[in-house]
């Protein structure tokens, strides 16, 4: 059997950074080196301010960095020391040509996959750890046996990461499963046991499952699936509560508590974000088209289509109630990050809000604990957005605050000196359900949450 003693991951990002920072962490006696052609993002993973935001994770960094965990640019010497090597690249959506907006864009898996070849001297494992097309495995083989020089062995594995932000370290050190998928063959089954041995260095072996590559990579994007169908579920069925007078959270609960069901991801909300879960719906709808299965697309893309229909709904409420108009208003707008306990913005239901807010001619005052300023002008390129540095400076003379974070702090805010300090009527549109409808209402609020009448 073969014995990892050196990774290399490529791609420093949100998955890289964190899973193979964990590796090193639980498994002293491997050397983990972690690369990317982003020299501010090495920089950054060197420095004391890492570059992304996760709970526990500047602990195990600075814990284990220079003894086992490195930190590079320099791929060729990365790639050649290691007996394992996990791809972490990203895989957007593709925005132009052939299958745009809906096709995983693989260039960059693709441009690792040709970099591995092309400075490989030894046999390699190679890990899908990026969410995939099911059998991208079938073309990195090709390109690397096609692209390296010697008589060279690379045995691919799929190994796709169910990590969730905000709680990635949490979920890297005590997983639910970790599935590596390889090719059943005697050499697949063993590359498949070597990734297996690291694992279960922290990992019991119950929870480690192996499937064939295929099942593998088809099992992420049917993960994701699962868990954004069930919030387009939860957020249809906001819509009827809001016509009807049911309360969403009572739903949910009373849903929940069916074992078959179960509580999890019941959460309505004003749509979900993330860089993932529109990503790889979408990607399995192109895989159903590809494969001449256009129910099965149709079936999928409904769960996407929800989720803009959701935020368009909440938009349309907030201008209903605000007197039909928004043009010349100001909305607080608390919460930019995809969700809490990240600083990470990527398709995160605040972007379209203030857009549809600016198109409206409103001006949009953004607080976000965790984003930085440039991230949101990156996002944002439109004028009429006014980044604050406090919730109480957000909301300072607007006509209505929007939650678009259930960051924690939003529930504990001093709303009595924010009501004092708003344009009356004030209202405040909750678009996670965090706040306390109630006590808000005696302040003196109008309060609309997603999923109920407003103020029931
Ligand atoms: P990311 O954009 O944060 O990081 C990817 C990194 O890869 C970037 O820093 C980029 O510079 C680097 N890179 C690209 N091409 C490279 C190359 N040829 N050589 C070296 N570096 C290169 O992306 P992410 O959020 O970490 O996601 C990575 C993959 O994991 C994606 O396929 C994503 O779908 C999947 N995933 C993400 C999450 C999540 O919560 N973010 C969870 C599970 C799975």
């Amino acid at each position: 059997m073969v014995q990892v003693k050196n990774i290399c991951c490529i791609g420093a990002g949100y998955v890289g950074g964190p899973t193979c920072a964990v590796i090193a962490y639980k498994c002293h006696h491997i050397k983990v080196t972690i690369v990317d052609l982003n020299t501010d993002r090495i920089a950054a993973w060197n420095s004391h301010q890492l570059p992304i935001y996760e709970p526990g994770l500047d602990e195990v960094v600075f814990e284990r960095r220079g003894k086992n965990l490195f930190f590079t640019t320099e791929i060729e010497d990365a790639v050649n020391e290691a007996d394992l090597i996990f791809v972490s690249v990203n895989t957007p959506t593709k925005k132009s040509g052939m299958g745009a907006g809906f096709a995983a864009d693989l260039v960059y898996v693709e441009s690792a996959t040709r970099g591995i070849a092309s400075v490989a001297k030894s046999s390699k494992i190679v890990v899908e750890k990026s969410t995939v097309p099911c059998r991208t495995a079938e073309s990195m083989r090709t390109i690397l046996e096609t692209n390296s020089t010697g008589n060279l062995r690379f045995d691919i594995l799929s190994n796709p990461e169910f990590l969730a932000e905000g709680t990635a370290i949490k979920d890297l050190l005590y997983p639910d499963r970790v599935l590596i998928g390889a090719l059943q063959t005697p050499e697949g089954r063993k590359a498949q046991q070597a990734l297996a041995e690291v694992y279960a260095n922290w990992v019991s072996t119950d929870r480690i499952i192996t499937t064939n590559l295929w099942s593998s990579e088809l099992s992420k994007l049917a993960a994701n699936a699962f868990l954004a169908q069930r919030i387009s579920s939860i957020n249809a069925l906001s819509a009827l509560c809001e016509a009807t007078g049911a309360d969403i959270d009572e739903v949910a609960y009373a849903c929940g508590r069916d074992a078959r069901i179960g509580p999890k991801f019941l959460k309505a909300s004003v749509g979900f974000g993330g860089s993932c879960f529109q990503k790889d719906i979408l990607n399995l709808v192109y895989l159903s088209e590809q494969l001449n299965l256009p129910e099965v697309a149709a079936y999928w893309k409904q769960v996407v289509d929800l989720n803009e229909y959701q935020k368009k709904r909440f938009v349309e409420r907030i201008i209903k109630t605000l007197f039909h108009t928004i043009t010349n208003k100001e909305i607080a707008l608390l919460g930019f990050a995809f969700k809490k306990d990240t600083g990470d913005t990527r398709e995160s239901a605040a972007i379209t809000l203030c857009k549809h807010f600016i198109q409206e001619r409103a001006t949009v005052r953004i607080y976000d604990p965790k984003v930085a300023d440039e991230q949101i002008f990156l996002d944002l390129t439109e004028p009429g957005i006014v980044i604050t540095r406090s919730p109480y400076d957000a909301s300072r003379n607007v006509d209505a605050i929007v939650i678009a974070t259930e960051w924690d702090e939003f529930k504990e805010l001093d709303y009595t000196r924010i009501y004092k300090n708003m344009k009356k009527p004030a209202f405040i549109f909750d678009g996670r359900l965090i706040l306390d409808a109630d006590k808000l209402q005696k302040i003196g609020f109008r309060v609309h949450t997603i999923g109920r009448k407003e103020n029931e």
